[in-house]
């Protein structure tokens, strides 16, 4: 496969501010073609050591830097990608095999957004502080930086997340060393283009422009997870690790850091239940449930994947909602119209029909989808990763599928009677990441919600974010939050300073 004529995409370590070629690289595929068409480096710990070091270098200017030059910093990242916004989607849609809607919509906007957002919530930091006027003390905490944070991040939604965890990284005045997928590496390269551009031709003379983003505080080393991961989980430097990907591997993670006692944020996977009630409106909840299900393919942490019917609605809903379901156009992730692009690998792709075979074999209905409607490409992508959003219903809740995380364009659905009996079998899963809860009823809207194991809870919507506010799992599906607040005290260090007059 190396012998294509075309000029394979060549990305490089980000490293103390510099580009550095690797000595040896990894096969990157084009989703929807099948093509290999980059190579990713495969750095090790001699690479990791070295980003390390340039990270350790760059903070004690960065830490010491104001808040506000921070922010100023941060905005001006934004406004360079939201500058090369297209640029960005084309290549985000190129290399993960999202719909270009998809990305440029949804994946770069928002990763221009963590910048901003981060910019601006820095600024608004404050400690705490008390008095004991009869032995005539005062109580404040301070927030400092950690020092070089590591992170992690997982393929579905590259930049998107990569940014989440760079963004409030920075702005709290840690510097970084960052490991993006071996999957999707290409738009976090593109963004240390930026960094370089943010830290030069600007103005220093200027008190309050800042002069970009300086050499050592962000570094990207790209590689598999096993080698350049690992190194970085490792590495008795890098005191706090925010890790976005699977529960196998976070456990993997979990394991390593021990030695080190490092901090650790983990953003992990979902088996997230859809609960729709017989008073639902369903003109609101079937295009809502049909996103939540398949946006991004099935490849989104907070993808629906069990949707629990009350009996009442439960022909209807099916009726409707797979009618739904086959207008969804499956193909070239460039044709604006299409609804689904690539699953991310052959491999994945695999995984994911398996499941449904298995599903079958139990006794499953298949709806429509995989094995039973025909997928038609077009001719460019006959060899590429693509599979027909599919719809299973008399799944039993032990079944694999109800179970496990299948992270791809699959979803079960399966009626209920009671309120009580939809919670405890919502519940009865692993995972707790998201849940839907529909309904018109604010008194059983509240009850469940209230009584879901799930770090997040959408009801008559989903997906609608605050960034204010905490994101993160329960049970396997996490540890710890990030948000305004959530970030800031994961990624500082406080102190309780008491003084006596
Ligand atoms: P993954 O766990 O295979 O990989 C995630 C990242 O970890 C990659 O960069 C990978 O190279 C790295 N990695 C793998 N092994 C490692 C090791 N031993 N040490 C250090 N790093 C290692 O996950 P994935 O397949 O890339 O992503 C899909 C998973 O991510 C799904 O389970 C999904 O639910 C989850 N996810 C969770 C959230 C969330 O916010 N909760 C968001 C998106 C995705």
């Amino acid at each position: 496969t190396m012998a294509h004529s075309k000029a394979l995409l060549v990305l490089e370590n980000f490293i103390g501010g510099k580009f550095v070629p690797c000595s040896s690289y990894i096969d990157s595929y084009n989703p929807s073609t099948g093509d290999v068409y980059c190579r990713v480096p495969d750095s090790g710990k001699e690479e990791v050591d070295l980003a390390v070091e340039a990270a350790k270098a760059a903070f004690p200017v960065w830490s010491s830097k104001s808040p506000l030059e921070r922010s100023q910093i941060l905005n001006k990242l934004a406004d360079l990608i939201e500058h090369d916004l297209e640029d960005f989607a084309q290549a985000e849609s190129k290399d993960q095999g999202k719909t270009i809607t998809f990305a440029r919509t949804i994946d770069i906007p928002r990763a221009v957004y963590n910048f901003r957002f981060f910019a601006s919530s820095v600024l608004h930091h404050t400690t705490e502080c008390s008095e004991m006027t009869a032995v005539g003390c005062v109580h404040y905490t301070l927030r400092t930086p950690v020092g070089v944070a590591g992170l992690i991040s997982p393929w579905n939604l590259p930049l998107y997340l990569l940014t989440w965890k760079i963004a409030p990284a920075i702005a709290c005045g840690n510097t970084v060393v960052a490991k993006p997928s071996e999957m999707t590496s290409v738009t976090a390269w593109m963004m240390c283009k930026l960094l370089e551009k943010a830290g030069k031709g600007c103005d220093d003379s200027l008190p309050f422009f800042p002069s970009g983003v300086p050499p050592g505080v962000v570094n990207v080393v790209f590689g598999m997870g096993s080698k350049a991961g690992e190194a970085l989980v490792c590495h008795p430097d890098v005191p706090l690790i925010s890790f976005t990907g699977s529960t196998l591997t976070a456990q993997r993670i979990t394991e390593k850091s021990a030695p080190h006692c490092k901090r650790l944020s983990l953003e992990l996977g979902g088996k997230n239940p859809a609960i729709i009630f017989n008073d639902a409106d369903l003109s609101q909840c079937i295009p809502t449930t049909l996103r939540s299900s398949f946006a991004n393919q099935g490849e989104i942490c907070l993808c629906t994947s069990r949707i629990f019917v009350q009996r009442g609605i439960y022909n209807e809903f099916v009726k409707r909602f797979v009618a739904e379901v086959k207008k969804w156009k499956v193909g070239n992730p460039s044709d604006p119209t299409v609804s689904v692009g690539a699953l991310i690998s052959k491999e994945h792709l695999e995984k994911v029909r398996n499941y449904v075979k298995k599903a079958q074999a139990e006794g499953a209905r298949v709806l429509c989808g995989e094995g039973v409607d025909s997928l038609v490409l077009p001719a460019d992508n006959q060899n590429g990763y693509f599979m027909l959003p599919t719809v299973i219903a008399e799944v039993k809740d032990e079944s694999k599928c109800m179970q496990e995380e299948i992270f791809g364009p699959v979803t079960c659905v399966v009626a209920f009677d009671t309120e009580d009996e939809v919670i405890e079998r919502a519940n009865r899963v692993k995972y707790g990441l998201a849940a839907t809860v529909w309904s018109s009823n604010v008194g059983c809207v509240h009850r469940v919600a209230r009584r879901l194991q799930s770090g997040l809870v959408w009801t008559n919507c989903w997906l609608i974010r605050d960034l204010n506010l905490p994101f993160g799992g329960m049970k396997a599906s996490g540890i710890g939050r990030e948000g305004a607040k959530d970030s800031y005290e994961f990624f500082t260090e406080v102190k309780t300073i008491t003084i006596k007059h």
